[in-house]
């Protein structure tokens, strides 16, 4: 359980174990993870609307490979988290697992691809580079007949991040 005080219009409690500034994704989720832990009197400030932040402009795109392992530790964990938040909180979260293309048309950036392969799999995130018929395939009205290949991520994907930073605040707060 923790509190919601969005706008400031609602008296604040005169004490807490963790205060937490900003509802956008990161502080909705930090508050998330402490009552999942069995924290309580958890309260969250937003000076707007939950996700009225930066998280209102992204567009959703979740990637698990980043630069360094622990944050694609992270993300890994997130798409794990977003897959099943809809049936632990009630709420859409708009994720929907449909992989990721990324493509060269030169080999110069098909080498920079390979390489990307390879840190993927170091880091254990499941890739494949494939050739320009199969992207073809998993993407139909992309144009082929000028790429070199492709790397495909079967576990990234996309999320409303509007509705994501609502579904853990959703039924466990008092807005
Ligand atoms: C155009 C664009 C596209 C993006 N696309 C993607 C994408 O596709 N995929 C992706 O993973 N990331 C994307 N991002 C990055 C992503 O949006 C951010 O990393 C993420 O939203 C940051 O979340 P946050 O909770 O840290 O910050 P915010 O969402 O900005 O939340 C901070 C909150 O704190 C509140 N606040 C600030 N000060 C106070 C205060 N003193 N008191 C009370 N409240 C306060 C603000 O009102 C705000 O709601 C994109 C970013 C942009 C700009």
């Amino acid at each position: 359980m923790f509190n919601v005080f969005q706008h400031m219009s609602t008296p604040l409690p005169t004490h807490a174990r963790v205060v937490i500034v900003g509802g956008g994704i990161i502080g909705c989720s930090v508050a998330y993870h402490l009552a999942k832990s069995g924290w309580t009197d958890v309260v969250l400030l937003e000076q707007g609307q939950l996700s009225c932040g930066t998280t209102w402009h992204a567009a959703g795109l979740v990637g698990q490979l980043r630069a360094q392992e622990s944050t694609t530790k992270l993300i890994r964990y997130s798409t794990a988290l977003y897959a099943e938040l809809e049936a632990d909180t009630g709420l859409a979260t708009g994720w929907k697992q449909c992989g990721s293309l990324s493509v060269a048309r030169t080999a110069e950036r098909m080498t920079q691809l390979k390489r990307t392969a390879a840190v993927a799999r170091a880091y254990g995130v499941a890739c494949d580079v494939i050739g320009p018929r199969e992207a073809g395939e998993l993407w139909p009205v992309m144009r082929t007949d000028d790429l070199l290949g492709a790397v495909w991520l079967p576990g990234d994907g996309k999320a409303n991040p509007t509705d994501l930073t609502q579904a853990p605040a959703s039924s466990k707060t008092r807005v």
